[in-house]
């Protein structure tokens, strides 16, 4: 049994994700993040058995029996759980139901929404000047324990003991709370909260992109919760650290919180991006439209430059898949980086050599510039005769090769991967396209722009939506292919470079769309 955390998916625990690693099953709801299903192998079986407050998609009994059905085959279980299981998660009765069949399990406890969804909103649920208690409580009761079919031992039948809970603790955190906000807020109220008591919703708290908090007071809350059609997932906070989001408010804050951002480049590097895109609270949209495979020769020509000898002078990278690719190679050849030791290497920017520092190999030169060409250029030293290998893309930059032969260079380039187009989720990218759910497109290079129209066709972009690129030669690509000026071209042409530009774009439109700061 897996807490999955609030949302966010970095908020699983070490122990959650090494056990989705092994999982032959995965059984999981609606509030894990479904992220989080990538860590388990691709042949597992996954099963949703949804959630919501209102309606089960699949009954508990059915829940419980899978659990048993599949665990008794001997099949390895993840039951993934949001936030943590064995708050309101039913995780206690799933658990319960198994020992009876002699099932053995495991909890792997997880981050509750209950105080992570007030912290991403940046409300602590204690403070030295305003809580020093707080105490997690169902707004659901009733229908929670009739869904069960049990009672849980000590509670009381009838209706809740509101005098106890409204003065449980200086801050209250109801759970499923929405719903029944109205005999919550006048219950507390009739128990002596008094009606400034300040309270705040957090809705999909943590969820890049999604999270929204309303702040308000006992008193006024229902009003403004229908006003602006509030609704569940959210955790309800009754209490004066509420007032604390004021001076500690920093997940929602930035110019780009609450973006949807499409992220196009191949899977292993967009996630890299994407969690920085996270941390400002942008929802990063992965559409991995390239996907590096093997060469059309198979290889041939790799190998023969790998295992030719004497070794190169130097050996050249242009880019983090070429890295990988060429490693890969020399693992497939019983190689390890020892046969490179007599090689001198150069990588073009500092990502590269970051790529190259992985498989623990320094380069001994890096370009400052971003480009092949300007690689070819800076290398230092008298490169007459000198062999350079470049193992590179199938289609790739052919600059650098005549820069490289024009200072007297051998230059050789093998196949080290080709690019395809990928395009994996594009029916979802198209459906957001159409709702108008996107506000960024993000592309990191030519190929990537071409990629797109190769996937989704060249169906006219909606006006609204930003067109970003990562420098001069992928928007003058967007230009030509998408027939329209990108409004964002980085000016450092790295996925860092992006980002600044990105949030400067915004910062200066948030700021020109509010009326009395644009005069
Ligand atoms: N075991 C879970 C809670 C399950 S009960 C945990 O520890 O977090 C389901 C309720 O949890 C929802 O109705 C909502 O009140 C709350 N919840 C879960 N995830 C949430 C999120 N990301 N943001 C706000 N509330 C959340």
């Amino acid at each position: 049994m897996i807490g999955a955390g609030p949302g966010d998916p970095r908020l699983i625990t070490v122990g959650g994700k090494e056990a989705l690693e092994c999982a032959d099953v995965v059984v999981y709801d609606r509030l894990a993040h479904p992220v989080l299903l990538n860590y388990a192998p691709a042949s597992a079986e996954r099963v949703y058995v949804g959630k919501q407050a209102d309606r089960h998609a699949m009954k508990q009994e059915n829940i419980n029996e899978l659990l048993a059905e599949r665990a008794s085959r001997g099949l390895r279980v993840a039951r993934l759980k949001g936030g943590d299981p064995f708050v309101f998660g039913r995780g206690g009765e799933e658990a319960e139901y198994l020992r009876e069949r002699g099932i053995r399990w495991v909890l792997i406890p997880g981050v509750t929404s209950a105080i992570a969804a007030p912290a991403y909103a940046g409300i602590p649920v204690t403070h030295r000047d305003a809580a020093s208690s707080f105490a997690v409580i169902t707004g659901h009761e009733r229908d929670d324990r009739r869904e069960s079919g049990t009672r849980v031992a000590g509670q009381s039948e009838g209706r809740r003991q509101w005098d106890k809970i409204a003065n449980a603790a200086d801050t209250l955190l109801f759970l499923m709370g929405v719903e029944n906000l109205t005999e919550i807020v006048s219950e507390l109220q009739k128990h002596g909260r008094s009606p400034a008591t300040p309270v705040a919703l957090v809705r999909w708290g943590t969820w890049a992109g999604q999270q929204e908090t309303l702040v308000s007071t006992l008193e006024h809350v229902v009003d403004d919760v229908q006003n602006a059609q509030f609704k569940a997932p959210a955790v309800t906070i009754v209490g004066e650290v509420v007032g604390l989001r004021e001076r500690l408010r920093w997940f929602d804050l930035g110019p780009l919180s609450g973006k949807r951002i499409v992220v196009t480049r191949a899977r292993e590097q967009a996630s890299a991006f994407a969690a920085k895109l996270r941390d400002r609270n942008a929802e990063p949209i992965e559409f991995p439209l390239i996907r590096a495979s093997e060469p059309e020769d198979n290889y041939a020509a790799l190998d023969r430059e790998i295992l030719a000898t004497p070794v190169p002078s130097w050996l050249l990278f242009l880019s983090i898949s070429s890295v990988d690719a060429f490693f890969a190679r020399l693992d497939c050849l019983g190689k390890d980086a020892r046969h490179l030791s007599s090689s001198r290497i150069g990588c073009v920017g500092s990502a590269t050599a970051k790529s190259l520092a992985k498989y623990g190999v320094r380069a001994d030169f890096v370009s400052r510039g971003t480009t092949g060409n300007a690689l070819g250029e800076e290398l230092p030293g008298d490169l007459i005769d000198q062999r350079v290998l470049i193992p590179r893309a199938a289609i790739g930059d052919e600059g650098i090769l005549s820069i490289l032969k024009e200072r007297g260079a051998h230059v050789t380039a093998p196949t080290a991967y080709c690019t395809v187009v990928d395009g994996e989720n594009v029916d979802e990218i198209r459906a957001r396209l159409a709702d108008g759910t996107i506000d960024v497109l993000t592309f990191t290079s030519s190929s990537t722009v071409r990629n797109f129209v190769t996937a989704l066709g060249t169906a006219d972009l909606p006006e609204n939506i930003c067109v970003a690129c990562i420098g001069p030669s992928t928007a003058e690509t967007a230009r030509t292919v998408l027939g329209r000026e990108p409004e964002i071209v980085a000016e450092d042409h790295t996925v860092e470079g992006l980002l600044v530009a990105l949030e400067k774009y915004f910062a200066a439109k948030d700021f020109a769309d509010v009326p009395e700061l644009r005069n």
